[in-house]
């Protein structure tokens, strides 16, 4: 029954990213509103009302205005069940290389209004989406949504956890990538906030309960609670890598491209995301770089032992097998890569930064051997979904202990797992 509860809000609130996405393309018309203004400006005369009930003449004036932004925002309804928004938008779109995950969910959810639900075109939109999309970013988009809705003066019950977390403009921007770039699984629908985020426009912290947490009551010990995979599952990464191992029956080679650097703190790392073009090839077998991220320590145990950080590469083949290259960086001297990434890595979560013509080069971080440990793994976040293959390259690169310290995530890796009779190659 949660489930079904879930996905009615869910499809509700993509109804309202879809008004959100085409109000934000259209904010360049003057004529157009801004929901999250109208919002301030309804609330500030909510005030005013109360204050200026002396003087009736001076908020009438007041409430003139707000008339007519009521009107702009039925016109705007209007056009949206005409099928004129979802024209607009996907003409908007169709420009752009690629589109943000609350945009893909945007579009699916107008295309549902418009052409409905047995529309092929729907169902793909929809997909796609959700494949971008892990639970934090559905959230972001629900909060967005609702709000979006609730200032539109549509009756909706605002989760708790959208209440005051995020303005809906801040929330729709944040283009959040999961760990893993992993769609949310079946059991990763948790309905507790992400960790507290600023709002952007007061400033002001808001206080959240994290969504889950490398330490305390959300910490790792604690994740089956709400992701049941992750407690119950028999091949979870990362693992203890130790002898004995078998013997590796393949090749995997790294064909990494420059490309505009796309760098996030998603609150639980610092994330690149990756355009398309970069390949893992593993069996000659191509699958696709989407992000790379790190941890602190290295999730990853060698023989027991930790490096001093790990970079995880996260690929997709065209099946949708995961596959995770890791590069242990072992304390040494300074790593020119990761210093180019740290000039523009944010010191707290926040979306996605693209920084003017910067260009960065995964394959700068991967050393030039190619020999691996390799073992089936998992998500080593919630919702820790399996079926991920791990290669675990033996050869280290070097980073400085001054960068381990400039990493702004004092410690962020998942404890070892029980290896359960898995087999290690090596
Ligand atoms: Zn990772």
């Amino acid at each position: 029954m949660k489930r079904i509860i879930f996905e009615i809000v869910l499809v509700l609130a993509l109804a309202g990213a879809g008004a959100f996405g085409w109000l934000n393309y259209k904010s360049g018309n003057a004529n157009n509103v801004k929901l999250t203004e109208t919002t301030k400006q309804a609330e500030t005369a909510d005030k005013k009302i109360a204050e200026l009930t002396e003087s009736l003449e001076a908020a009438k004036q007041e409430i003139e205005p707000l008339k007519v932004k009521a009107q702009e925002l039925d016109a705007v309804k209007a056009a949206m069940s005409s099928g004129e928004v979802l024209k607009d938008l996907e003409a908007a779109y169709k420009k752009e290389k690629s589109l943000s995950t609350e945009r893909q969910l945007g579009l699916g959810a107008l295309r549902l209004m418009t052409k409905g639900s047995k529309d092929p075109a729907t169902v793909e939109a929809f997909k796609k989406a959700l494949e971008m999309a892990d639970w934090g970013s559905r959230k972001n988009v629900i909060c967005a949504a609702q709000n979006a809705l609730a200032a539109a003066g549509e009756k909706v019950d605002v989760l708790s956890e959208c209440a005051g977390a995020t303005t809906a403009k801040a929330a729709a921007n944040d283009d959040k990538v999961d760990d893993h770039g992993k769609p949310a699984a079946k059991d990763g629908q948790g309905d507790k906030p992400e960790k507290a985020g600023k709002d952007a426009k007061t400033g002001k912290g808001t206080k959240h309960a994290a969504h889950w947490d490398y330490e305390g009551a959300m910490g790792p010990e604690n994740w089956g609670k709400e992701f049941p995979t992750c407690a119950r599952g028999k091949s979870q990464a990362p693992l203890n890598i130790k002898g004995p191992f078998e013997k590796a029956l393949f090749a995997i080679a790294p064909d990494y491209k420059p490309g505009p650097l796309r760098i996030i703190n998603n609150g639980h790392t610092i994330q690149v995301n990756v355009n398309p073009g970069s390949k893992l090839r593993i069996d000659s077998m191509p699958f696709e770089l989407l992000q790379f991220h790190f941890h602190k320590p290295s999730e990853e145990l060698i023989d027991g032992k930790p490096a001093a950080m790990v970079v995880h590469f996260v690929h997709k083949n065209s099946e949708g097998r995961l596959a995770v290259l890791g590069v242990l960086l072992k304390e040494g001297n300074e790593n020119p890569g990761i210093k180019a990434l740290w000039a523009h890595a944010p010191a707290k979560e926040g979306p996605e930064v693209q920084p003017d013509g910067v260009t960065f080069n995964p394959g700068n971080l991967v050393p030039r051997e190619n020999e691996f440990y390799s073992y089936e793994g998992s998500l080593t976040t919630p919702p820790c979904t399996e079926g991920v293959r791990f290669f675990i390259l033996k050869s280290q690169a070097n980073i400085s202990r001054e960068q381990v310290e400039q990493f702004p995530f004092k410690k962020n890796a998942r404890p070892v797992q029980p290896q359960n009779g898995r087999a290690i190659a090596g």
